[in-house]
């Protein structure tokens, strides 16, 4: 994963552009993963590549701008790829199990209600944004967020494990306006196993102050 200023590249998708269907259609895949994902590659790394020259010629006069703009792109970077991986094909859905299912059940009262608070959080974004399960170090515990654009919202501590995006690129082609039916159909391609190894590998940071 580390990488040099300006060297981010675009991953590739774990499955075919056609896999969601019919739930994620092939069209808003391509569009998607192609053009607006690529989109924030591109502008994360020339938002670093300014940066590395504000620090070579001292000159930071524009720091807020750039630093905008690397949480904007870098947030929409990282966001697509974990949620590309969040998602499988219908038929290889397994419900969730395990250690993530007892913290589900332990920090939401019952997986119905994590669900019906995801849901919620998804769909009440204001505008553009994000759903999302993240683990929160400082609490020691799983929260819901709706994120808007990539980056604001977001719970500083926060990890994401689990999300989805709500931008009207990522739903308008098949739903239109219907938000809520993109969100509810998202639960049928959750890959459940990637968000439990997620929540195991953000389990393992250490918030760095105790008894809070
Ligand atoms: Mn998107």
């Amino acid at each position: 994963m580390s990488h040099h200023v300006g060297e981010h590249t675009l991953p590739e998708l774990p499955y075919s552009y056609d896999a969601l269907e019919p739930y994620i259609d092939e069209q808003t895949m391509r569009l998607h993963h192609d053009k607006h994902h690529q989109g924030y590659v591109d502008g994360l790394n020339s938002a670093e590549e300014e940066l590395a020259e504000a620090r070579e010629s001292g000159n930071y006069d524009d720091i807020r701008s750039l630093e905008r703009l690397v949480a904007f792109h870098g947030a929409g970077h990282f966001n697509h790829s974990i949620f590309w991986n969040n998602l499988t094909p219908a038929e290889e859905f397994e419900d969730p199990s395990g250690d993530l299912l007892d913290r589900l059940e332990h920090d939401f009262g019952s997986f119905e209600n994590f669900k019906d608070q995801f849901t919620a959080a998804a769909s009440s974004v204001e505008g553009s944004g994000w759903g999302m399960l993240v683990w929160e170090p400082g609490g020691n515990h799983l929260l819901t967020l709706g994120v808007e654009n990539h980056q604001k919202q977001l719970f500083g501590t926060a990890i994401p494990i689990l999300v989805i995006d709500v931008w009207e690129h990522a739903y308008y082609l098949k739903y239109q306006n219907r938000r809520g039916e993109y969100v509810e159909n998202f639960w049928n391609i959750v890959d459940w196993e990637n968000v439990a190894h997620n929540f195991e590998k953000a389990r393992d940071y250490e918030f760095p102050v105790d008894n809070v």
